[in-house]
């Protein structure tokens, strides 16, 4: 009885310590493993907030080493860079995405260098129809304008007329409508700022010599410019029917959010596969909602830079920078 009684105690004693130890082991492993949860659900999202940033175009064509000078490629490596400065403030400051879609594409359509705002080419009557579009992808909000002939901006243009030609050495202005190397030279920017919201835009004077009216793939939401906060954002540039025909920059934020693709697979399979196979020439740039970022083009160059909160700003032009 007595064995039996001392048993139990003995027992009870090393119930009661055992628990203990399970409460010690389990105030000791809780905590840290919260801990670990916290920091690397805080590294997820600080790694989303912070990293924020944007990527620029001017435009993509057959522009290779040997017809471009290097006054001409430094110029154009300076205007690309002061452009991804100034959307790059924008998000350092705290400002939106859209914002600094903007703030970098206004760069490019002030100078003479790309075919977009004061450089933008011809059409077939000499005039200067521009089209732009811009969408913010945490509202799929858009706007878009095209064909517009303001009388101000033709003056604008009457002004640039003589830095154009200028630049170019020459003095027929209808030489610069039809260089072969401003056959694309549309401007764009998508970025993703620190709240994780993409913006999306382009701008651009249309195809060189392009029948007046016509309207290409650059003031269309979906084909040349989109963004949503789901999958990505988009801004395209190159033969705009071929870009309208297949919506490619809707095309490549859907694959990523319909068919799971990543923002390289679905902008390949878009611009590498479906374009070459249709025969239509050009590129994207685009980032996704987890900031990645892509430049894919079909063509011999693009110009483009980059610039993130955790990289240097880079420019490039042909296909190895
Ligand atoms: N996509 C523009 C258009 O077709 C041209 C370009 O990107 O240079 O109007």
């Amino acid at each position: 009885m007595t064995t039996l009684k001392l048993k139990s105690n003995y027992l009870k004693i090393f119930f009661v310590f055992f628990l203990s130890f399970l409460c010690a082991c389990a105030q000791t492993v809780t905590p840290t493993r919260a801990l670990q949860l916290d920091k690397f659900q805080g590294m997820q999202s600080t790694a989303t907030a912070k990293r924020y940033g944007l990527v620029i175009h001017g435009g993509a064509g057959t522009i290779k080493r040997e017809n471009l000078s290097p006054r001409k490629e430094t110029e154009i490596r300076e205007k690309l860079s002061e452009a991804l400065a100034a959307g790059y403030k924008v998000l350092d400051n705290g400002g939106a995405s859209l914002d600094a879609v903007t703030a970098a594409i206004v760069i490019l359509e002030d100078s003479p260098l790309f075919n977009a705002g004061k450089g933008a080419v011809f059409t077939t009557d000499k005039k200067h129809e521009l089209d732009a579009s811009l969408m913010n992808g945490k509202d799929l909000n858009a706007g878009a304008s095209t064909n517009f002939r303001l009388q101000q901006i033709e003056k604008a243009l009457e002004n640039e007329k003589t830095s154009i030609t200028k630049s170019y050495e020459v003095d027929d202005i209808d030489i610069f409508a039809h260089d072969p190397h401003h056959k694309f030279g549309t401007v764009g920017a998508v970025a993703i700022d620190k709240n994780g919201n993409l913006a999306a835009g382009t701008s651009t004077g249309g195809m060189t010599n392009k029948r007046f009216g016509r309207i290409g793939d650059s003031p269309i939401i979906g084909a040349g410019t989109y963004a949503d906060n789901r999958s990505c954002g988009v801004s395209a540039t190159g033969h705009g029917e071929y870009f309208i025909r297949y919506a490619v920059a809707h095309d490549v934020c859907a694959r990523m959010l319909h068919g799971g693709k990543s923002l390289k697979v679905a902008a390949d399979e878009v611009i590498n596969q479906d374009l070459v196979k249709a025969g239509g020439d050009g590129g994207i740039i685009a980032v996704d909602k987890e900031g990645n970022y892509a430049f894919t083009f079909n063509t011999a160059g693009m110009y483009r830079g980059i610039k993130f909160s955790d990289g240097e700003l880079e420019t490039g032009i042909f296909k190895t920078n």
